[in-house]
């Protein structure tokens, strides 16, 4: 039975599989690699992921979820159309979805999983990935850090010589940014800094809140599918730069047609507070790691990097232009499939080693005289320890007869407790004594998914332990069985369906988007499609896709094209009927 390596993405997710000597990336039902990490309700209960409900953020928004990954471990729920979801049962459908699609190319049952997350995900937000992936029966057999797993691809398919290198992984919604040391077949990470909310969602944010800004009016206020519209236009608009000198973003609400010319010096304004961001983690990852030695090299991957501006600020940042990886959005994928073979123990990967490090500090809250109100943290774990990483440290009693000593858990890089995340809190029951007589020693263990255990055991032998922390997501085995039901009653679309429901959903988004001629042609290739789709003649269907789907495809260049530039605003064309 295969383990397959899955990068679950904020925008997209992937699948890899190691065999025959290589990782080789699983398309999904209609062919692509990426699989849209978006979920979508229809009316009659049944789920949409991946493309297909990409689409339906326009058409139908309210039963439509995208970018949740950025929720993973929180308490925020999503309603789609009639139903509330958490977080971490979204990513479970997307992970069913890549499952399904793994097996059926695979031609085999899938039951194990490596899965990337970004390392700068804390420990809420790793068990909520777990979690997720226990609710689509899946078992990880190992969390990998996104940028490890891009760095081992990285290496391992160019097998340059030893080197460092600094990995930058900017993706959707997450910075990633990774220092690597690479000698012989070791691949050592030696310094992690990232910000899991700043990525390329960001720039469109910036773009769409601009564009409001010029044309008066209020994002919060624009109907939703208006404002998914917006954001569409502003992502189209952002990736199209890099390639055109200017490009216009337009929508119609009601009578009026609003717009904003955007070119690459206007988009580099907007995105100066996201760069600064970026700016801010590179140099805290240069700062954090033990080596001072030059870097070689500095590879960017994640769909952002894509961004010629971004290559731009980098370049003024390192006084040379780095370079983008040979498959920025694929390179975590392959890497996370490497190490799916390197856990099957596949015979060619045998002597490939990496270590990875532990991304901030742990430890507890301290007090450091009976009555100190502003407990401190005393660290256990400093970043960049090496994985995986135990510590012990002995706490006492702070007043007489005092019975029980409590941990306050906490990550961070702050001095004072309360200026960190609080992970939870464990409780062990001392004898009574004068103070400073009883202890209690805590053991920190941060494994190699980087994941926290913690246990504490008193003087007085009360042991307590906890495999963290959040009781959301450690749910007990009924809560499990339960949410795992709830789950697997979930009837994902038919296989064999998406590639024409896809075209369906384009055409009603395309619909949502334009109008005069263009929303008529639109109306009526729905309509049409509509009916073809309901007849079970599959010849019919399939002659019928093609000349849909031209007819469709004229539209959305139409509609995307440069609106200057081809005059639509001056004059409408007729579209061809
Ligand atoms: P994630 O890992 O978060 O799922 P990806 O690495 O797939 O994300 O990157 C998705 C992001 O990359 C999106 O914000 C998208 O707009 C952006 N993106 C994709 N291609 C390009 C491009 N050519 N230029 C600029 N941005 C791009
Ligand atoms: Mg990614």
């Amino acid at each position: 039975m295969a383990i397959i390596g899955i990068d679950l993405g904020t925008t997209n997710s992937l699948a890899c599989v190691y065999r025959n000597g290589r990782a080789e990336l699983i398309p999904n039902e209609l062919g692509d690699f990426k699989t849209s990490s978006a979920v979508s309700v229809l009316e009659d209960g049944t789920v949409l992921v991946g493309a297909v409900a990409k689409e339906r953020l326009v058409s139908h928004p309210e039963s439509t979820a995208a970018s949740f990954k950025i929720w993973m471990g929180t308490e925020k729920r999503l309603n789609l159309g009639m139903r509330q979801f958490k977080p971490e049962e979204l990513s479970a459908l997307v992970l069913r979805q890549l499952l399904e699609d793994s097996t059926r190319y695979l031609g085999e049952p899938v039951e194990e999983a490596v899965i990337s997350v970004p390392a700068y995900f804390n420990d809420d937000q790793r068990c909520a990935t777990k979690l997720a992936a226990q609710l689509a029966g899946l078992t990880v057999r190992r969390l990998i850090n996104e940028p490890s797993a891009a760095a081992l691809y990285h290496r391992y398919s160019t097998q340059s010589g030893d080197s460092q290198m600094m990995i930058v992984d900017f993706g959707g919604g997450t910075l990633d940014v990774s220092i690597v040391d690479c000698f012989e077949n070791i691949i050592e990470i030696t310094a992690i800094a990232g910000d899991n909310r700043l990525g390329g969602n960001d720039i469109d944010h910036a773009i769409v809140a601009h564009f409001c800004k010029e044309n008066g009016l209020v994002e919060e206020r624009l109907a939703p599918s208006l404002r998914a519209s917006l954001y569409r236009q502003a992502e189209t608009a952002k990736i199209a730069l890099s390639d055109v000198q200017e490009t216009v973003i337009t929508i119609q609400q009601e009578d009026t047609q609003y717009s904003l010319v955007l070119t690459n010096a206007l988009l580099r304004q907007l995105c100066e507070p996201v760069f600064q961001k970026v700016r801010a983690v590179i140099t805290r990852a240069m700062k954090d790691r033990e080596r001072t030695s030059r870097i070689h090299d500095v590879v960017l991957v994640g769909g952002s990097s894509g961004l010629t501006i971004f290559g731009d600020f980098l370049e003024e940042l390192f006084g040379r232009r780095p370079h983008v990886a040979q498959k920025p959005d694929e390179i975590v994928a392959l890497g996370v499939g490497l190490c799916a073979g390197i856990k099957e123990r596949a015979e060619d990967l045998q002597d490939l080693v990496m270590t990875d490090v532990c991304p901030f500090s742990l430890g507890v809250a301290t007090y450091s005289y009976a009555g100190d109100k502003t407990p401190h943290m005393a660290v256990l774990i400093p970043r960049s320890s090496m994985l995986p990483a135990s510590h012990q440290e002995c706490f006492y009693t702070l007043h007489n007869h005092q019975n029980r000593l409590r941990f306050e858990i906490y990550q961070g890089e702050g001095y004072f407790a309360s200026e960190n995340l609080k992970l939870g809190e464990l409780e062990v029951q001392v004898p009574p004594g004068l103070a400073g007589e009883q202890s209690a020693l805590v053991t920190f263990t941060y494994d190699i998914d980087g994941i926290l255990h913690v246990s504490a055991k008193s003087s007085g032998g009360d042991y307590r332990d906890t495999l963290l922390l959040n009781p959301n997501l450690h749910l007990s085995e009924e809560g499990q069985a339960e949410a795992m039901e709830r789950i697997r009653q979930i009837q994902l679309a038919a296989q064999g369906s998406q590639k024409e429901q896809l075209l369906l959903e384009r055409g009603l988004r395309l619909y949502e988007q334009t109008i005069g001629q263009r929303r008529k042609l639109a109306a009526e290739l729905v309509g049409y499609w509509k009916q073809i789709m309901e007849q079970n003649d599959l010849i019919e269907r399939e002659r019928n896709y093609e000349w849909v789907k031209e007819r469709l495809d004229l539209l959305e260049a139409q509609t995307e094209m440069d609106p200057l530039a081809c005059g639509f605003w001056r004059d409408e064309p007729e579209v061809d009927e």
